[in-house]
C-alpha cells in the first residue's frame, strides 16, 4: 500500500491535481484539476454518463444549483444536515464529534483493545442526542489528537449548507443555499421529465454536478472536500418493488468499478446499521484507501420521502399514473450516489504503482506507473521520434497531427525515449508510438502497451483502429 503523500506528490507535479488559489496559500479543502487531471475527470463522468443514460429507462438533466430554498426545507436539509461538532479548549481544534469517536475506536483496536472497542461501537450506533456524543467522549477519556487534553466544550449541531444570498440586499427572504447534493434537483424535476420523456415506471433521471457542503473538518486530499462533484440517479419505481431495484443497482454499480479496473479485493459492500431520515435500506460501495476504508459511492432506497414531502411543500401532485393497472401512486426511489472527485481519487490510488523494469540497455530501474484502465487515463497515445534527425521527427509530428484528431495524445522529443516512455507510464498513458528508422522505409512505427511494456510493429494506417481495438470503442 502506497502513502497517499506519494500519490498526492505526484498527482500535483505531474498536473493532476494542484491546491486551490495556491499562491494565497490555497484554500482548505478545495482542489483544482489540472491539465491531466480534468481529461481523466472528464472521461470519468463520460464513463458513468454512458453507462448510466444509454439505456431506454435512464434520462439525464442538469439542473442549477441554486435551488428554491423551499427545496432544503422539503428535503430536511434545513433541518437535519447537520453534523455534531465539538471543540477542545486548548488547541482550538475543532472536530466531528462522531469521527473523533470513531477514531478513539480505530485506536483501540490497533492496541488489541477489541473489548473496549466494540463496546464504545454500540454505543456509539445508540447515540441518539448531541449530549450522548460529549458523554462518551467524557466516559472513554477520549484526548485530543492535536494537544492531548480533555477540555471538551459541550457538542453542538453545525449545519453544512453553505448559505448566500440572491439579488442585492442580505435579508432572511433573500436566503439561498449552495446545493449539497445534486438530488434534489432531480426530484424537483420529476414531473417535468415524466411528461416530456413520456417515461414509464420504472425509471430513473441522471445527474452529474457539483456540490457543497461546508464540512467541519476536511482532509484525505479528495476524499472529505468542501466543494465535489456527485454523478447521482434516481430511479423511480412502484412501492413494494424496491427491495428488487435495490439489489439490482447495488449490482450494476457495483460492476462499474470493476469494469474500469478498480481490484475488487480492494472494494467492499457496507450495510448501513443507522439508516438516515429518508431511506429503509442502505448500502455503500466502500474502497480501500491509504487511509483506511472510505465510501465512494452510496446506494439508497429513499421510500417516497422526497417527492411526499415536496408535494407537501410545493402544493403539486407528485404522483405516477398507471393507466394500465388504473392506478396512481407517489414512486419509491433507488438512488446511486457517487463522488466523481472521491472516485477520481480511488482509481488514481488503485492505478498506482512502483515496479522493477528493464532500461534500454537491460538493465533494471525502478518505473512508477499509474495502470488506469484505457478509457479513463488523461491521455489515451504519446508519439515520439527515436532520435531527433534523419526525418524520424517529421514524420512523428505528422502521425502525432492526425492521431490528435481522435485521441488525446501528446508529442514529445526530449530526453532519451527510455526516459519519455518513463514520463508516460506515470500518467498512465496506455500506448506509446514510436517513429524509428524502420518506419522511413516501410511505413511502420512500434506501438508499446504500458502494463506489459511489450511492442507491437503496426502499419502506420492501422493504427487508429488498434488503439479503438484495445480500448474498446
Ligand atoms: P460521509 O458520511 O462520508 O460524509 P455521506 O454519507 O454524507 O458521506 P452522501 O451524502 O451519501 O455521503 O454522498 C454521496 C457521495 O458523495 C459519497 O459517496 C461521496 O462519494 C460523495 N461525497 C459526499 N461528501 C463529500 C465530500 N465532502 N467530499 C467529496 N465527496 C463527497
Amino acid at each position: 500500500m502506497y502513502k497517499l503523500e506519494t500519490i498526492i506528490s505526484l498527482a500535483k507535479r505531474r498536473g493532476f491535481i494542484f491546491q486551490s488559489s495556491e499562491i494565497y496559500g490555497g484554500l482548505n479543502g478545495c482542489w483544482d484539476f489540472g491539465p491531466l487531471g480534468v481529461e481523466m475527470l472528464r472521461n470519468l463522468k463520460e464513463e458513468w454518463w454512458r453507462a448510466m443514460t444509454y439505456r431506454d429507462d435512464i434520462e439525464g438533466v442538469d439542473a442549477s444549483i441554486l435551488m428554491h430554498p423551499r427545496t432544503w426545507e422539503a428535503s430536511g436539509h434545513v433541518s437535519q444536515f447537520s453534523d455534531p461538532m465539538i471543540d477542545n479548549k486548548t488547541s482550538k481544534a475543532r472536530y466531528r464529534a462522531d469521527n473523533l469517536i470513531e477514531e478513539h475506536i480505530e485506536r483501540l483496536r490497533k492496541k488489541n483493545k477489541t473489548i473496549q472497542a466494540d463496546e464504545l461501537e454500540n454505543k456509539l450506533n445508540d447515540v441518539v442526542e448531541l449530549t450522548d456524543y460529549f458523554n462518551l467522549i467524557i466516559e472513554y477519556e477520549i484526548p485530543d489528537p492535536v494537544s492531548g487534553t480533555k477540555d471538551w466544550t459541550e457538542v453542538r449541531n453545525f449545519n453544512l449548507m453553505f448559505k448566500t444570498f440572491v439579488g442585492p440586499v442580505e435579508d432572511n427572504g433573500s436566503v439561498v443555499y449552495l446545493r449539497p447534493e445534486s438530488a434534489q434537483g432531480i426530484f424537483v424535476n420529476f414531473n417535468n421529465v415524466l411528461t416530456t420523456s413520456r417515461q414509464k415506471i420504472p425509471f430513473g433521471i441522471a445527474q452529474i454536478g457539483k456540490a457543497f457542503r461546508n464540512e467541519i473538518n476536511t482532509k484525505n486530499f479528495l476524499f472529505r472536500t468542501r466543494e465535489f462533484e456527485q454523478m447521482e440517479m434516481q430511479y423511480f419505481v412502484k412501492p413494494g418493488n424496491e427491495k428488487d431495484w435495490y439489489e439490482y443497482w447495488k449490482e450494476q454499480r457495483w460492476n462499474w468499478y470493476l469494469g474500469l479496473g478498480m481490484n475488487p479485493e480492494k472494494m467492499k459492500f457496507k450495510v448501513h446499521e443507522k439508516l438516515a431520515h429518508y431511506a429503509n435500506m442502505a448500502v455503500d460501495i466502500e474502497y480501500l484507501f491509504p487511509f483506511g476504508w472510505g465510501e465512494i459511492e452510496g446506494i439508497h432506497s429513499r421510500t417516497d420521502f422526497d417527492l411526499r414531502n415536496h408535494q407537501e411543500f410545493s402544493g403539486k401532485k407528485m404522483e405516477y399514473v398507471d393507466t394500465v393497472n388504473n392506478e396512481r401512486y407517489i414512486p419509491y426511489v433507488i438512488e446511486t450516489s457517487g463522488g466523481v472527485t472521491r472516485s477520481l481519487m480511488a482509481f488514481l490510488c488503485d492505478a498506482y504503482n512502483e515496479e522493477d523494469a528493464p532500461t534500454e540497455s537491460g538493465a533494471m530501474e525502478k518505473r512508477t506507473v499509474l495502470k488506469l484502465h484505457k478509457r479513463i487515463a488523461p491521455l489515451t497515445v504519446a508519439v515520439f521520434p527515436l532520435v531527433n534527425k534523419d526525418g524520424m521527427p517529421e514524420l512523428a509530428e505528422n502521425i502525432y497531427k492526425e492521431l490528435h484528431k481522435k485521441f488525446k495524445a501528446q508529442y514529445d522529443t526530449s530526453g532519451a525515449v527510455g526516459r519519455r516512455y518513463r514520463r508516460q507510464d506515470e500518467i498512465g498513458t496506455p500506448f506509446c508510438v514510436t517513429v524509428d528508422g524502420q518506419s522511413l522505409e516501410d511505413n511502420t512505427v512500434t506501438i508499446r502497451e504500458r502494463d506489459t511494456m511489450l511492442q507491437d510493429r503496426v502499419n502506420i494506417s492501422q493504427l487508429e483502429s488498434y488503439i479503438n481495438e484495445r480500448i474498446g470503442q
